[in-house]
């Protein structure tokens, strides 16, 4: 695993995949083991500290003292992706914009604000003493992780719509190609939930721009499918992202099937108890 330190500012502006509405994230440079701080409403705090909920379609991280930042998820995969563990991360509204519905841009404007870090800037891992696991058992889902010298993810996901099916895949951040491979993997919606989504609030914001939307025989995407199996690429990407939450790289190996949000937090929010830092 290679890791990146920030050089200058970099902002993104845009509207909220959920909530539509326009805003504008700042990354900013960090001091060296000032790990990542977040900053919106006014307030501030270190990521670590922060709790987190993955309930609502998205992942929103919540500042002990109030506020939040919702949909994280894709900018923080781009951070992981990179190796950047050393910054301030400062929303102006209530969503992170969704751009391009992956971490392409994100990672872009990342990679051209930072520098490969010297040796002397690397950021604590986190290791795993013993293995870890969470489950839905009525979604038929679950999360694993293992102790490991390095990040290894497998994904598998199965849903109806037979644009997806059953996919599997794997990623080993030090080994796999980020930026080529996973960053411009788009997030996707199924046909059959928009009507449901809308009502509950959500996904105002997403349109084919932003979004693959799968139907039961064919998917609508923009210029194509990006990869055959981009769907469980964006899983990984989600579950990259979500990782971000424990502030520092974790060393393990991840077996996810059928995950989401709601798993994916939960599973952070326990390897954050083992590792006594909640
Ligand atoms: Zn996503």
């Amino acid at each position: 695993m290679t890791f990146r330190r920030m050089v200058e500012a970099v902002s993104f502006s845009g509207t909220g995949l959920h909530t539509g509405v326009p805003a504008t994230v700042r990354v900013l440079p960090g001091e060296v083991g000032q790990g990542v701080l977040l900053r919106t409403g006014g307030g501030e705090a270190p990521l670590s500290s922060c709790g987190l909920s993955g309930t609502g379609r998205g992942t929103e991280v919540l500042l002990p003292g109030g506020g939040s930042l919702r949909t994280t998820e894709h900018l923080f995969a781009a951070l992981a992706g990179l190796g950047i563990y050393s910054a301030t991360v400062e929303l102006d509204g209530p969503e992170v914009p969704c751009l391009d519905g992956c971490s392409a841009a994100f990672a872009r404007g990342l990679a051209a604000a930072s520098r490969p870090a010297g040796a002397d800037e690397m950021p604590k891992g986190v290791d795993l003493a013993v293995p870890v696991a969470v489950e839905d058992e009525t979604r038929g889902a679950v999360v694993a992780a293992f102790p490991c010298p390095e990040l290894w993810i497998t994904y598998v996901i199965r849903y109806e719509e037979r644009p997806i099916g059953t996919q599997m895949a794997d990623f080993r951040p030090a080994r796999d190609d980020f930026l080529g491979e996973l960053a411009p993997a788009r997030t996707f919606a199924l046909a059959s939930e928009m009507d449901d989504l809308r009502a509950r609030g959500l996904a105002l914001g997403g349109s084919l721009e932003n979004a693959l939307l799968v139907g039961t025989e064919d998917v609508q995407a923009l210029g194509g499918l990006r990869f055959p199996d981009e769907f469980v690429r964006h899983k990984i990407l989600d579950l990259l992202g979500d990782l971000y939450l424990l502030g520092a790289p974790l060393r393990g190996r991840i077996a996810a099937l059928r995950s989401g949000h709601t798993l994916h937090c939960r599973l952070v929010e326990k390897l954050k108890r083992a590792a006594g830092t909640l």
